[in-house]
């Protein structure tokens, strides 16, 4: 368990960072808590010359509620999200889906962006994000650009940053409604068998409008905008909910592994989803 030599790079802002990237190009990689990467690398399952430490760029660790959006710097830690008790006024659903990941441990270092730019598909934000329907800014050599989060995952490791692009923050436009995270995990500490995150507004008894992601069911997170439209203009009557759960499952594609067969993670994926549903709508 010990990782292959490596150079500790720890620039003081993001020009430093940008430019050890395109120096040494597929040989270095950003470091931001390092609760996923140093993992991999003692396992020599990844082999990176040159850390760039990501601690010292001043503008990082911010988190800005504004009146229509809230942006999270990369740098915020799941504790910081945690502990943030304006964030969790106008974004509960945060609180609640960081204090369901890995142990306070695990939290104090593990950023927000390190979870969402890694691409792991166990990954409990990047679909907590997609719900949200936030937008990443990531910054290079060509300048920055923003990129939606449910456009940002291509495949299991894969995304839309480019190798010599760094997440700078990520920005979740207000909302309103119910909400809820629910994580269905082997024991504590664990990545999800199966997590579903939704967010639903209701007018008169009626839900105008839903949103749902779910988490460790295919190689990205998934999206499921016809679950969303199930549940739209009902009353989330069982009907509705038979719906949704319907919709998500022609979504999502699990494979058989440690949490176990297609067959049983299609089931939990449902229950999972049904309770998330039920909850956020009790809440909107
Ligand atoms: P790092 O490990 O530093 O980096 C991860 C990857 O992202 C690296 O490739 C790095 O180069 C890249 N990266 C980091 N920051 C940036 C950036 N700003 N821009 C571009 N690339 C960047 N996570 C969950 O969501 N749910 C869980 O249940 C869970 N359980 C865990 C249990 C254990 C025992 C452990 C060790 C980890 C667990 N994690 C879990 C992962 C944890 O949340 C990680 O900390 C997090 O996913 C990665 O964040 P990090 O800041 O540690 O990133």
């Amino acid at each position: 368990m010990i990782p292959a030599a490596f150079e500790y790079h720890r620039p003081q802002d993001m020009a430093g960072v940008l430019a050890v990237l395109e120096e040494y190009g597929d040989d270095a990689r950003v470091l931001a808590g390092g609760h996923s990467l140093i993992p991999m690398m003692k396992l020599r399952m990844a082999e990176v010359p040159h850390l760039i430490d990501l601690q010292d760029v001043v503008g990082m660790s911010d988190i800005e509620i504004g009146a229509g959006a809230i942006r999270i710097g990369a740098m915020v830690t799941q504790t910081d999200i945690i502990d943030h008790v304006d964030l969790a006024e106008v974004a509960p659903i945060l609180r609640e889906a960081a204090l369901q990941i890995a142990d306070p441990q695990v939290r104090y270092m593990g950023t927000v962006g390190g979870n969402v730019a890694n691409g792991d598909p166990g990954n409990d934000m990047p679909g907590l994000m997609q719900c949200l329907d936030a937008v990443f800014t990531v910054v290079g050599p060509e300048g920055e650009r923003d990129i939606r989060a449910r456009e940002f995952y291509e495949a299991a490791y894969m995304t839309a940053r480019e190798d010599e692009e760094v997440l700078t923050a990520v920005t979740i436009p207000a909302s309103s409604g119910g909400y809820a995270y629910e994580k269905q995990k082997r024991k504590i500490g664990d990545y999800a068998t199966a997590a579903a995150a939704v967010q639903i507004v209701k007018d008169g008894g009626n839900c105008v409008s839903a949103s749902i992601a779910m988490t460790n069911l295919s190689d990205t997170p998934v999206f499921s905008e016809d679950a969303g439209a199930a549940l739209v203009g009902t009353s989330v009557d069982a009907t509705a909910l038979d719906a949704a759960v319907a919709a998500m499952l022609g979504d999502i594609d699990p494979t058989e592994d440690n949490r176990g067969p297609v067959a049983f993670k299609n089931h939990v994926a449902g229950v999972i989803l049904r309770r998330a549903i039920e909850r956020a709508w009790s809440r909107a």
